[in-house]
């Protein structure tokens, strides 16, 4: 499945860097706010999960996310998930950058993560510092919640469709990727033009580029090594393959 020379350049790294894409929770079942599948449980996420409707429609917007949250606690981490903690403590410096915002790397157990959308199980102030992670086994919130330090409203700790990835998040992972010496990407497609480079960057550095994907991407073409299957699948063999002989 995988070449000797990856798994090589592998063993020998002090340092890589991976980017999952939404494939990873669609996997797990997660509503595809980001992905193609628009429509969820009736509500239509392209106009929900946007600054518009929380600002103009506050009460479908907070009604809608309470929902999502509800259904989180049935979708749990697959395979896939569970493969990268175990990638995680086989390397000096390891960057795992996300673009899902399910929380399911955290509940497997992954540490160094960056959540480029942020965490949908995490709350935020609209007016001043206070942000909390929410329980999401025991999620009852309904209505519009409102900030116990200062009475503003709430939101997810989420990028909008509307809004943008913050510049110094951006420059944050082009530099992990600069710096690594293979590079994964995992089951990343219709990534913001914001990071849709970041393979290429890592590439022009020197770096090894895998990519694992479900479909022949446009990334795809230009990567060192492609395996095609689902993220679930395909990474427990990599993990095994480092692990082996
Ligand atoms: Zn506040």
């Amino acid at each position: 499945m995988f070449t000797p020379n990856l798994i090589s350049r592998l063993k020998k790294a002090y340092q890589i860097c991976l980017l999952t894409g939404y494939e990873m929770s669609f996997e797990s079942g997660a509503p595809q706010i980001h992905g193609k599948e628009h429509i969820w449980n009736n509500y239509n996420l392209a106009k929900l999960a946007t600054l518009n409707a929380m600002q103009n429609n506050t009460e479908e917007f907070w009604e809608g996310f309470h929902a999502i949250r509800k259904s989180l606690q049935n979708i749990k981490p697959n395979l896939g998930h569970y493969s990268l903690v175990d990638l995680e403590s086989m390397f000096k410096k390891f960057y795992l950058i996300t673009l899902n915002e399910y929380n399911l790397h955290r509940v497997a157990g992954s540490k160094r993560l960056a959540e480029l959308n942020g965490n949908i199980t995490r709350s935020r102030c609209t007016q001043c510092d206070f942000n909390r992670n929410e329980e999401i086994q025991n999620y009852n919130l309904t209505g519009i919640p409102k900030c116990p330090k200062c009475g503003s409203m709430l939101r997810p700790d989420i990028v909008l469709l509307d809004e943008k990835i913050q510049q110094r998040t951006i420059d944050a992972v082009n530099q992990a990727a600069a710096t690594s010496e293979v590079f994964i990407s995992i089951g990343v497609s219709n990534a913001p033009k914001a990071i849709e480079n970041l393979p290429f960057v890592a590439k022009g550095n020197g770096a090894y580029f895998l990519e694992i994907n479900t479909h022949n991407t446009e990334s795809a073409a230009h990567a060192n090594e492609f395996v095609k299957g689902e993220c679930g699948k395909i990474l427990p063999h990599l993990v095994t393959a480092l692990t082996d002989s």
